[in-house]
Order: structure tokens, then sequence, then C-alpha cells
């Protein structure tokens, strides 16, 4: 089975898990989750599979790589905004969603009276806890887990399982021999690299996020007028974020870094690619344009309303003027973020 599964996977039992819990409580009351309702909503449920599944007494999970070429330089003459390499193809809630509906058709056939339920940030289950525990990866200061294989390039999903934990693990793809060294230790370079100075370590040396200085949530999650002082940590990017990826030793080959893993399960005919141009962004003018173009990816996410504004963003910071009239336009969108937005951009293009 694992020759045709494009990833790895291993499984956990459900067991209490107090520690992460009292970790993740601590880091809410720290106020660092951006305020978002659904994190603090959801602190009862991270931990508690049963509530998802009746019966439950194992979690597989996956991790699936992300496709991963050489950083392609921005397109010449092309003012062009910069999109994380997560979202540059299919959605990746539907690739691994695609990968789990082939693991449950295997396990089916092998075990039919278990039940399955995947999820793929469906649920609100602390998918990396879980992918740590089963053996996927260890966590890094950016905060993310980093294996041996795909260093920090890969995505995660999950089976909620009835079988027991010894059958649920039996195909599962230990990485236990293949973890990198624990280098994060000795190391701060993606600390001192993030933009908005977002990674800092908690006591017990663990990674603590600041998510509202993220550009991961504020170009994506956020749809607000972002205030023009913050303008500088977008650059060039007009979704997501890469730079704690893009620095670590964990994603180099001599670690094991994925460099070079491509697959079918993120092709896409809407395929964004790692740059946009601004002037076709700046150009879609409604909802349906927006989404004509992106349906399928991931950018979707971020709404019309949020990649026009990034875009408006871009531009000014790139002081692309050849755009003014684009922008111009855009100071009478009935968006009031993405109108306000360009109002802001209009008068620093005109400096
Ligand atoms: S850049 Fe250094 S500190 Fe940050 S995750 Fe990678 S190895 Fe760890
Ligand atoms: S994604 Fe970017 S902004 Fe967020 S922690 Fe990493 S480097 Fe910082």
């Amino acid at each position: 089975m694992q020759a045709d599964i494009p990833a790895i996977w291993g499984a956990v039992p459900t067991l209490p898990n107090s520690g992460a819990e009292q970790k993740y409580r601590a880091w809410l009351a720290l106020s660092l989750h951006a305020n978002m309702p659904c994190l603090t909503k959801s602190a009862d449920l991270k931990f508690a599979p049963e509530r998802f599944l009746p019966g439950v007494q194992a979690i597989i999970m996956c991790a699936l790589p992300l496709p991963v070429a050489a950083h392609p330089p921005a397109p010449p003459g092309v003012p062009s905004g910069l999109v994380a390499l997560y979202a540059r193809g299919r959605d990746y809630h539907r690739a691994v969603g695609a990968l789990l509906r082939r693991i449950i058709r295997t396990l089916r056939a092998r075990y039919p009276e278990a039940i399955f339920r995947p999820f793929c940030d469906t649920l609100p289950l602390s998918e990396r806890t879980y992918a740590m525990q089963a053996g996927l990866g260890r966590p890094a200061r950016s905060g993310l887990l980093a294996n041996g294989l795909y260093g920090t390039h890969f995505v995660l999903g999950g089976l909620l399982t009835t079988l027991p934990f010894a059958e649920a693990a039996g195909d599962a793809h230990s990485l236990l021999d293949s973890k990198p060294p624990h280098i994060c230790a000795h190391c701060r370079v993606c600390a001192d690299a993030c933009p908005g100075r977002s990674l800092s370590t908690a006591p017990d040396g663990s990674c603590m996020l600041d998510v509202s200085r993220c550009l991961a949530w504020l170009s994506i999650e956020n749809k607000d007028v972002i205030p023009i002082q913050n303008w500088v940590l977008f650059g060039e990017r007009i979704f997501g974020c890469d730079i704690c990826q893009d620095v670590c030793p964990y994603n180099a080959p001599q670690l094991g870094g994925s460099g070079g893993i491509h697959h079918a399960l993120f092709d896409s005919d809407h395929a964004p690619g790692a740059y946009l141009p601004l002037a076709e962004i700046l150009a879609i003018r409604d909802d349906t344009a927006f989404a004509q173009r992106f349906s399928g990816t991931a950018l979707m996410r971020a709404k019309r309303r949020g990649l026009v504004r990034n875009a408006i963003i871009v531009t000014a910071n790139g002081r692309h003027t050849s755009l003014m009239s684009l922008i111009s336009d855009l100071q009478r969108d009935p968006d009031p973020v993405i109108a306000e937005t360009a109002r802001l951009a209009a008068s620093l293009l005109r400096q």
C-alpha cells in the first residue's frame, strides 16, 4: 500500500493528552491567538477525538509532502505578488482528502467493520500534536513539524478510527529511524528572519507564535484594513509567507529536506503558481470572477476582499506606479476594505 501513497503516515492511540492541552491553554492565556474566537471556542475539543467519533480507538495521521521547486525569480517586467508554497497548486485540503479516501478504501477492504472519519482542518483537533505523537515529525521553533524526509514542507490530515491501535498502526510508516537531528536549540534563524518578529520561545523551550503578527494570518485570515505601518511586513507577498521555512536548515537537502518532490495530487487548472501578476488581481471586479479564477485553490480562503487588498499593498510596497489607474478605480470599489486600502495606496504612490 505504501508504494502508491505519496505520503507517510503513523498512528496514535486515543489516550488523554493533558500535557498538550495545558500547553495550548497557556498559549491562549497569553492572547497570542489574534483574538480568533474559533481558537478559544475549540479549546475543549482539540484533544477530545471521542467527541467526533464515538468508540474511536486510534488516530491515523498522514503527512503529505508539498511539491517543492527551487524558488523561482519574479517574472521580469511584470509587477507580481508572491504566493506561499502550499498554495501554488490545488488546495491542499482537497489533495489530502483524496489521499485519505485512498487510505480508507484500502483499510476498509481489510477491516470491513471499522469506522473511519477523515479530517483535514475540518475538525478542531490538534493535528500537529497527534502527528508528532504518531512519529511524523518533531516540533521546530518555527511552530511547524520537521521530519527527515520532507523537512517542514508537508501538510497534515488524519483519520479517526474504531480500529484498535495495534491494527491501525500495523501499516503505519514509522519515521523513528529518519528523524532529523534536533537543531533548534542552537538556531534562531527563523525567529530572526520573521518579518513580524512573531516567533518566540516558551520557558519550556517550545515555540510560541504570535498569530496577530504572522503574515500567514494577516494576509489570509484577517479581512480588515491593514494599518499602513504593517504594510512593510508584506514585501512582495500577496498570499501567505514562507520565510521561516525558506531559511530553515531542516529544509536543506543534507538534512533530508524534500527539495524536488512533485506529485499529481496538487495539479490544478486554476493553479496560481509562484507569482501572480498584480494587474490581473487588481482587475478582478467581483466575487464571481474571483471564484472563476481561483476555485479549487487555497486562495479562495482569502476571498476577493483579502487578495485584492493584498495586491494593493504589494503594489504600493513595490511603488508600481504603472498600476495607478487600477488603484484609482478601486478607490470606488463597493467593498469598503478594498476602497480604503486603495485610498491609502494612492496617497503613498503619489508621494
Ligand atoms: S530555522 Fe533553526 S530554529 Fe527555526 S525551525 Fe529551522 S532549525 Fe529550528
Ligand atoms: S510565516 Fe512568515 S510571518 Fe509567520 S512566523 Fe513564519 S516567517 Fe514569521
